[in-house]
């Protein structure tokens, strides 16, 4: 059995198995893998991955658009070509006829959808991603290409390790404050036991959204953490850098 999820998740047939959904998002076709499909290992099993995900969405295996993540938030831009893999951290799209797509082993796989279905995005973050205020870049990048007002907009947050698995050093603080986040903003957002500092990814994510102009109680977090689920996640943190990856995926309806 998967683990439990509450409110707007529910787990839903994919071709590989389970995929995780989130109803808040309306419209659009989208989901969240698991270990049941492998995007890792061999280039077989990762173009068989790449071409589950676009059949879970009823599109070919060419219109899956990848990108290649490097920790930042540079947007791309999923309207025009198909070909290559881009670098950048958060994709944009109106285009119906593909699906956009982030991978994850622990870092937050975000996805956004307009009401209308017909603008969404695909974000990755990790600490270096929540640093830059991915969530926040995605949501003014909305704006700016699709004219797409902030409290127009759902946000779900798919499963990523989570403040009970998530030790960092205090460096990381440091790294956050840098980046000119509050000492209010680090407080909440590195928590604190047992002597230990947790990043809360999912409370930062939540946070840099409200701030954008997403209203809450279009925030959704799927509260999965990838760490303490071994049967249904990959986990960079608990298995290294072997583990294979998750990915998060949305396809806009057409206008
Ligand atoms: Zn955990």
């Amino acid at each position: 059995m998967p683990p439990e999820v509450s409110g707007e998740f529910a787990w839903v047939a994919a071709p590989w198995g389970l995929a995780l959904h989130c109803g808040a998002l309306g419209p659009v076709a989208h989901g969240w893998t698991t270990r049941q499909l492998r995007l890792h290992r061999t280039p077989e099993a990762e173009r068989a991955g790449w071409a589950a995900i676009g059949e879970a969405v009823g599109l070919s295996p060419d219109r899956v658009v990848r990108l290649s993540q490097v920790h930042g938030a540079a947007v791309h831009v999923a309207t025009n070509g198909l070909c290559g893999i881009p670098e950048a951290d958060i994709a944009l799209s109106d285009a119906a006829d593909r699906v956009i797509t982030v991978q994850v082993a622990d870092c937050a796989p975000i996805l956004t959808a307009h009401r209308s279905g017909r603008f969404v995005a695909a974000s990755h973050a990790g600490w270096r991603g929540t640093a830059a205020d991915v969530a926040g870049v995605t949501v003014r990048a909305l704006a700016d290409r699709y004219r797409a007002a902030p409290d127009t907009l759902s946000v779900a947050i798919g499963p990523c390790i989570g403040p009970c698995c998530y030790e960092v050093g205090e460096e990381l603080v440091g790294a956050f404050r840098s980046k000119g986040w509050s000492e209010a903003d680090c407080q909440r957002w590195f928590v604190r036991h047992d002597g230990r500092r947790f990043l809360d990814i999912w409370r930062a994510t939540a946070d840099q959204l409200e701030r954008a102009g997403v209203p809450g109680a279009q925030i959704f977090v799927s509260r999965l953490c990838t760490a303490c689920h071994p049967d249904w996640f990959f986990s960079y943190r608990r298995d290294g850098p072997e583990t294979g990856r998750l990915a998060g995926f949305i396809r806009p309806v057409p206008a």
